[in-house]
């Protein structure tokens, strides 16, 4: 079994809890419980569509350690306008800055742009729906001065240029688990936005290298639990973010009570 960390400070800034899986785990309280006695300090449980944000709400109820983020996946979004949901996509939006108001929900995510699912049939017309909806979502964090979280699969230029178009340099942009070129790297991190790691980084040359690439300040961990798990084919959970700190603290040559701690302060300065 795993041993305490409590000498880590472990954050999660993008995971999902309200979907299916962590009964393998004992269900969601047990998995909470262990997560804290393991270092974890918070969790950024990030909503995909409308019944996803009040499930996640209703979990940060019941748990100190959830924190949320809002949003409506960018996929879900495309359905929603194209079955001519628009107006209760508007409201969505409403309900999403009434929770920011209300200190309820401290982010704004996941959203983004996704153009690697059913390629095969993305239009420019679906594609421009998606930047729609993503611009909607941008003007709420910018207005609110709250951090954004970004999905941008298969869309990483667009993603970056429409971030950019919406005034977004140094405002406070967190790419989820991303996936684009070296150049666009360089340019997100000179747009002062952030990286969050996830835990395959132990494997993946890709975020090895974003990792050199960027400062410490400029860097957050992630698992997307229940998804992405370190070990392939199982369920992913929150406490995994202590491989991606080993790895972090390996590449920058640093302790792990040193990265976790300057990760740890990251996470306030963006988020609190
Ligand atoms: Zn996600």
């Amino acid at each position: 079994m795993s041993q305490t960390n409590s000498n880590m400070l472990l954050i999660d800034v993008h995971a999902h809890l309200d979907i299916e899986g962590y009964e393998i785990y004992g269900g969601i309280d047990k998995l909470l419980e262990e997560c804290i006695h393991n270092g974890v300090k918070v969790i950024i449980t990030n909503g995909t569509d409308i019944e996803s944000n009040r499930k996640i709400l209703d979990i940060a109820k019941k748990h100190h350690i959830v924190k949320i983020a809002l949003g409506i996946y960018p996929t879900h979004c495309l359905e929603m306008i194209e079955d001519g949901q628009e107006e209760l996509f508007n409201d969505e939006l409403g309900f999403i800055e009434q929770n920011i108001k209300d200190k309820k929900c401290i982010a704004v995510g996941e959203v983004g742009l996704e153009y690697s699912e059913n390629k095969e049939t993305l239009t420019d017309t679906k594609k421009r729906i998606q930047k729609d909806c993503l611009r909607k979502f941008i003007s709420i964090a910018k207005k609110h001065n709250v951090p954004i979280i970004i999905h941008s699969r298969g869309a990483e230029l667009e993603v970056v240029e429409l971030l950019e178009e919406e005034g977004m340099k140094n405002h406070k942009v967190i790419m989820h688990c991303f996936s684009g070129r070296k150049h666009l790297v360089q340019r997100i991190r000179d747009n002062g936005w952030y990286f969050s790691i996830p835990c395959n980084v132990n494997r993946s040359l890709h975020f090895q290298q974003i990792v050199k690439d960027t400062p410490m300040e400029q860097l957050l961990t992630e698992t997307d639990s229940p998804y992405l798990s370190p070990d392939p084919g199982k369920i992913n959970r929150p406490d995994n973010v202590k491989h991606t700190i080993q790895k972090i603290a390996e590449l920058k040559q640093l302790t792990v009570e040193e990265t976790s701690n300057i990760i740890y302060s990251n996470y306030q300065r963006i988020f609190l």
